[in-house]
């Protein structure tokens, strides 16, 4: 197949490796597969598409416009300094496939990153190349089949704990594991009893998130890494935040073999509408030779070159991972150092806390404190002596402007409210939050009709999520001179779709 750039410029490296890599031209599509007419695309001006994403956006609780304590998601503020340094040209504008000789300032920054990164979690080496956070929960369960063939080993299990964020079972899943729950105790941390009655020579590794999804600190985290290096199987930790034990405890060194971080939660990049991520993952120097080729590896001369790691369980991702994340997090990195990712932490647990103790009184935990970086508040009681739910709870918040935490999750604590303040909010933002949970739990008592049927403030009411997900009816915008049904806010209240 002849390439795009084959033809115009034989001969030179950069050339060929970007014919190697190309996709080819239309030409080489068969007609069957072709567009005989160009598709019906809508024609809108600027200032139209402007005005229609602004509108939108402002119909929305953000980040950048309220306080928004969704748990387990670390919805923080992201310093823009940040954003400035991902988008200086040198960074924006490199081709992924640019030859390494002409991208050392890049890759350094690579090598610099995944050994801050091993630092953090006290492991030996690292790979960015995951996009998102599921993303390196599979890389990390691939790298433990691929560890367990190379030693003969038949291993076809991975044990998970019931509090576990949904995607850890989906990973272990598809990266060819069968997958067994391990209830929790009724304080909500790993039931050791039925891990060692569970655990056995089919047993590859557990995948433990700690602290847990409920922001409790696994306490006997050693005696499950015994438990699993006594039948030879591994650990690996659930990463994804690590807000609340930055500076304070490092994976590797509490008995992790392998552990997965979401950048675009811990270390700095806003992450609202699914992306962009990344989600590296830190091993073990045992799991060193199984992580994704290619690395960027310093030679003696200090020029860094792609190597292919010996036993590599391959290329994860076109490209070298989300580069412009990895940028936010060096830089963010770089701007705090040791002592402040420390105060991170800190800062992240007492916010918490200081939450817990402000509404701990009107809406009840799901289980004993202490927290670390976010707990989860119960409305079983309140939905028994209102009939108001943790879903009516959450619609109310939106009504006293601030964005409803994660609720129903995890599945173990009914009813629940899970908030996670994060590290970057003031005392008085967390003033005036506890204030709006006790005005919705007030209003839950005083009048559970109202507090059903939120929110009253928004442009849209209450929606069937599930239908909305289904069906969505998607209205493409159109070039007229009346504003089209997409472009122009809608109605202030719909009739509910029902449930
Ligand atoms: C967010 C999260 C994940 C998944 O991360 P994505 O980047 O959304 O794929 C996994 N585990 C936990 C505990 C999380 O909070």
């Amino acid at each position: 197949m002849e390439s795009l750039f084959a033809h115009h410029r034989p001969g030179q490296a950069g050339c060929r490796l970007l014919a190697e890599t190309l996709p080819t031209t239309s030409a080489t599509i068969p007609a069957s597969l072709r567009r005989g007419a160009l598709p019906p695309l809508a024609e809108v001006s600027e200032p139209e598409v402007v005005r229609h994403y602004t509108l939108l956006s402002q119909q929305n609780l953000a980040v950048d416009t309220a306080f928004y304590p969704l748990g387990s998601c670390t919805m923080k503020h992201n310093p823009r300094v940040n954003e400035w340094a991902a988008a200086l040209p040198g960074f924006a504008d490199l081709h992924p496939h640019c030859p390494p000789p002409l991208a050392q300032g890049a890759l350094r920054l690579m090598v610099e990153l995944e050994r801050m990164l091993a630092e953090i979690t006290g492991m030996a080496a690292c790979t960015l190349q995951p996009a998102a956070g599921a993303h390196g929960e599979f890389t990390a369960m691939a790298i433990v089949r691929a560890y367990f063939e190379s030693r003969g080993e038949q291993r076809t299990t991975v044990l998970v704990p019931d509090s576990a964020h949904g995607t850890n079972p989906a990973s272990a899943r598809m990266a060819g594991f069968q997958v067994e729950e391990i209830p929790s105790t009724a304080g909500g941390t790993i039931d050791l009893a039925a891990l060692a009655q569970r655990i056995g020579p089919d047993t590859a590794a557990m995948m433990v998130t700690n602290p847990n999804t409920l922001g409790l600190f696994e306490g006997e985290i050693d005696r499950v890494a015994a438990l699993l290096h006594d039948h030879g199987a591994l650990l690996y930790m659930d990463g994804a935040n690590l807000n609340a034990i930055l500076g304070k405890v490092r994976p590797g060194e509490i008995g992790f073999d392998l552990v997965h971080l979401n950048l675009h939660k811990t270390f700095s990049t806003p992450h609202g509408g699914g992306g962009p991520g990344s989600g590296p993952v830190a091993v073990r120097a045992a799991l060193a030779p199984f992580l994704p080729t290619p690395r960027p590896v310093a030679g003696d001369d200090g020029v860094i070159a792609w190597a292919q790691p010996p036993h590599s369980i391959g290329r994860l991702l076109a490209a070298h991972g989300n580069f412009g994340v990895l940028v936010r997090a060096y830089s963010y990195l770089r701007a705090l150092g040791a002592a402040g990712l420390t105060r991170v932490s800190e800062q992240a647990v007492l916010n918490a806390n200081y939450l817990r103790v402000q509404i701990g009184d009107v809406l009840p935990l799901a289980y004993a404190a202490p927290f670390l970086h976010e707990c989860v508040f119960t409305a079983k009681e309140l939905k028994r002596t209102t009939g108001c739910t943790a879903l009516d709870v959450a619609k109310g918040l939106i009504d006293q402007g601030i964005h409803p935490p994660t609720i129903y999750f995890p599945l173990i604590a009914k009813e629940a409210l899970m908030v996670e303040p994060t590290e970057t909010e003031s005392r008085a933002t967390l003033d005036a939050a506890a204030a709006a949970f006790r005005a919705v739990v007030r209003l839950a008592h005083d009048e559970p009709e109202t507090l059903h049927t939120a929110p009253h403030t928004t442009t849209l009411a209450h929606l069937d999520d599930t239908l909305a997900a289904r069906r969505p009816i998607l209205v493409e915008p159109t070039a007229t001179r009346e504003p089209s049904p997409a472009l122009s806010p809608p109605p202030r209240s719909l009739p509910s779709a029902g449930g």
